[in-house]
């Protein structure tokens, strides 16, 4: 993997909101607003935006600027700042629990906007992230156009199944925890693999929000991971430290497994995601919904 100062492509005008760059040929990695990533692979066959953020600025136009061919969008999960630019693309597609649990009831919501009940800029208020827009942000024109909801998915995707890019193939895990219906989607010939909201190395992996998994099934997902720490080099998640060994699916699982010990005790927090308890590993960990039963 080329190191993160190596290939940076800085971009212009509207597009200096985004800091592009190239970590394998031909797969870019895309910092919005130093908030949260995204990625883009140009396949022989076709390519695939792995998310499209906040939507703050047509990201069809700058994923144009490094893939050619047909462009099919690959949602990790359907939070706002992985989706929000959905709006720009014809093909998009994501894990069925996903569209089915959540991803359907971001359509549709035009009405809400006019009736004053919904703001979908929301989302920046509390989030240490307000500061950072752009100058020329339209609150109300992003509101109205977000509104416009995410296109029907094309395709929804199943555990196991391939995503082919033609000389590629991403294949398909879902990993309900930050969301019952997240995927994360695994390069095995790059030994990598790219983990949305599922975890991150910071204080901000959010177990807590509604649409979070039961912590049965979130163990069981990190239990499931852990399985692919010695066969990955990199792990790509969207938020926090940008490049992450494969062996922090261990630490992850040992930490989780500190947690059912009763080894570490929370602290409440609260952020804008909701009220929560912080499991601290050590300057990072996840923030849990309630405090985890101790297994005896
Ligand atoms: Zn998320």
């Amino acid at each position: 993997m080329k190191s993160d100062c190596g290939n940076q492509h800085s971009q212009g005008g509207q597009m200096a909101w985004y800091q592009v760059d190239e970590i394998f040929p031909g797969v870019y990695r895309v910092e919005e607003g130093g908030f949260v990533a995204f990625f883009l692979l140009q396949g022989s066959e076709r390519s695939v935006i792995i998310d499209t953020g906040c939507g703050l600025r047509d990201v069809r136009a700058l994923a144009r600027n490094y893939l050619s061919g047909d462009i099919l969008v690959v949602n990790t999960h359907v939070h706002p700042d992985h989706s929000n630019g959905n709006a720009y693309f014809d093909a998009i597609s994501m894990g069925r629990i996903e569209w089915e649990e959540h991803g359907r009831k971001w359509n549709g919501n035009t009405h809400r906007i006019h009736s004053g009940d919904w703001q979908p800029s929301a989302i920046f208020e509390g989030s240490g992230f307000e500061h950072l827009l752009p100058s020329d942000f339209d609150r109300r024109a992003y509101d109205l156009f977000v509104a416009r909801g995410i296109p029907e998915p094309v395709r929804l995707w199943e555990d196991g199944d391939y995503i082919d890019l033609g000389d590629r193939q991403l294949e398909v895990l879902h990993t309900p925890a930050h969301t019952r219906g997240s995927i994360c989607l695994l390069d095995r010939e790059r030994a990598t693999m790219y983990m949305g909201d599922t975890l991150n190395k910071s204080k901000n992996w959010w177990l807590h929000l509604k649409c979070r998994a039961s912590p049965d099934v979130i163990f069981a997902t990190y239990e499931r991971l852990e399985g692919y720490a010695d066969e990955l080099d990199y792990l790509l998640p969207a938020h926090g430290e940008a490049i992450l060994p494969g062996h922090f699916l261990r630490d992850v699982a040992e930490g989780m497994a500190v947690i059912r010990s009763g080894a570490i005790r929370p602290k409440e927090v609260r952020n804008f995601g909701g009220a929560g308890y912080f499991y601290d590993f050590g300057a990072y960990g996840p923030v849990f919904a309630e405090p985890v039963p101790v297994e005896t």
